[in-house]
């Protein structure tokens, strides 16, 4: 039995993006989640172990199944993040003009030292450099260096505590890209066979490219997203998302890491690139941060996860509000709410078929396919497209579109289904062989009546492979619900 989450009429387009934690883990939890929108899950793995993670997604994928709802799973890795060693317990005041010394080693010895996790950090240092503290509240200068330690003074003050992130705008850092954890865990995401990896702090192409060769190695097909979080980052945009299948404006770091008052024209620029080269763009952190502790949004919180919308993006994001926040089943809703009231007003995606560059045969035609669906569906006001995909690629083209007619991927493969669960305006159906057409037609016929509301009488337009015509990509065929 084919189940939909709400009615074609009430089905928002955007996908929801929510973080796992002890707020949410329960399988009843993760159920509620899903009815409420959540398509996607995110494991965070710079928190918990494999085994806690490896609970949660037993939990997630019995929600899947209670609920009947396709969901997706994305492993977030933690790649080369910097954090402060072991201040003691208490936190540390950094007040302006305050001096400490950065020393080796992974504990400090006495209030006025600072060490870090990262052993070469030192080394690495200059003279003029900025370490940004506290999620770039607290600032601090280097102001003399040697072999030993590197003198800092802080120029913009606050409080911070052991462990906390460390920001190094415009230090270039020799770190690798993908240390020993984070393999370890792209390694045991591919073994749960999860849809999503994504990599954290990417700076280039090439980062991608040796996540890709780990994640081929293990023989998985998960798809790898880019987080967007370093100016490096920016500087490489283009190349980046060619190498990657979907990218995140990861905005917590990135607005420590790029002057704070150009996020929103960042964000909009990182979607730019996604929208042109049709890959799923995903925002990311605090779009209704305040719903930590209140039941309700700032109106300039929903203004955001509106204008991410506008902006083009294909999913929203919720962090700790979903993964430790006080009201994760509201937060879902609301972000849903915000989604639906936007889309009326979304409008033009990209059309391949116009773009200039060249890009394989196949993506064209397919692209051409998709647009004279909608083309036709919108001029004989048919209820529904059905895309029937075996690669999911069509659904993609299909979602960049940005038409407003609901519009249905199916597929036989439950991991092509997941992965249509992040694609704008796309719902994912695992059903019939869409390459037997009457399978299909047979599926869709079931929904008349239920919940999709469907009714005899009613026009869908199908979009699949061709069985009849020889080496054909895609054809489009008009049905009518019976
Ligand atoms: P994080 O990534 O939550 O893993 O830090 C997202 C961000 O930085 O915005
Ligand atoms: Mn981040």
């Amino acid at each position: 039995m084919v189940v939909f989450r709400k009615s074609l009429q009430e089905f928002a387009r955007t996908k929801i993006v929510a973080t796992v934690g002890p707020a949410c883990d329960t399988i009843e939890m993760l159920s509620s989640l899903i009815r409420e929108g959540v398509c996607v899950f995110r494991l965070n793995m710079a928190h918990r172990s494999q085994e806690g993670h490896g609970e949660t997604l037993e939990n997630i994928r019995a929600a899947e199944e209670l609920t009947g709802i396709p969901v997706a799973v994305l492993v977030d890795l933690a790649g080369p993040k910097i954090r402060l060693g072991d201040l003691g317990e208490a936190p540390v005041r950094c007040e302006v003009g305050r001096q400490f010394k950065w020393v080796r080693g992974t504990e400090s010895h006495s209030p006025d030292e600072l060490v870090s996790l990262y052993e070469t950090l030192i080394d690495e240092l200059e003279v003029g450099n900025d370490i940004l503290l506290s999620d770039g509240l607290v600032r601090i200068r280097v102001i003399e260096k040697s072999a030993e330690m590197a003198l800092c003074e802080v120029t913009s003050g606050g409080m911070i505590r052991s462990r906390q992130g460390i920001n190094l705008p415009g230090v270039k850092l020799s770190v690798s890209a993908l240390g020993k954890k984070d393999i370890s865990n792209a390694i045991w995401a591919c073994r749960k066979e999860v849809d999503f990896i994504s990599l954290s702090f990417v700076r280039n192409a090439e980062e991608m490219q040796q996540l890709r060769t780990i994640v081929e190695g293990e023989g998985s097909n998960a798809s790898l997203v880019a987080k967007i979080e370093k100016p490096e980052a920016v500087a490489n945009l283009r190349s980046i998302v060619d190498a990657a299948d979907g990218i995140m404006v990861a905005r917590g770091d990135l607005g420590v890491e790029i002057d704070i008052e150009t996020t929103a024209v960042t964000q909009k620029l990182i979607i730019n690139m996604c929208t042109e080269l049709g890959k799923p763009v995903i925002v990311a952190t605090q779009m209704l941060e305040s719903m930590h502790k209140s039941s309700r949004p700032t109106r300039a919180e929903v203004s955001d996860v509106s204008n991410a919308i506008l902006d083009g993006a294909d999913a929203c994001m919720l962090s700790g509000e979903t993964a430790i926040g006080e009201f994760p089943e509201e937060v879902v809703r609301t972000m849903y709410r915000i989604c639906l009231s936007t889309e009326s007003l979304v409008q033009g995606g990209v059309n391949w078929t116009k773009q200039k560059e060249d890009h394989q045969g196949s993506r064209k035609i397919s692209d051409a396919v998709v647009t004279a669906a909608a083309l036709v569906a919108k001029e004989i006001e048919a209820k529904l497209v059905v895309i029937g995909t075996e690669d999911g690629d069509t659904a993609l083209l299909k979602s960049k579109h940005r038409d407003l007619i609901p519009t249905v991927g199916v597929s036989s493969s439950q991991e092509i289904t997941r992965k249509m669960c992040l694609y704008w305006g796309i719902i994912p159906v695992l059903g019939a062989n869409v390459n037997q057409k009457s399978e299909l037609q047979d599926l869709v016929q079931d929904w008349a009546g239920e919940e999709v509301t469907l009714r005899s009488g009613d026009r869908v337009v199908y979009v699949t492979d061709s069985e009849s015509i020889e080496k054909a990509h895609d054809m489009m065929i008009v049905g009518t619900i019976s």
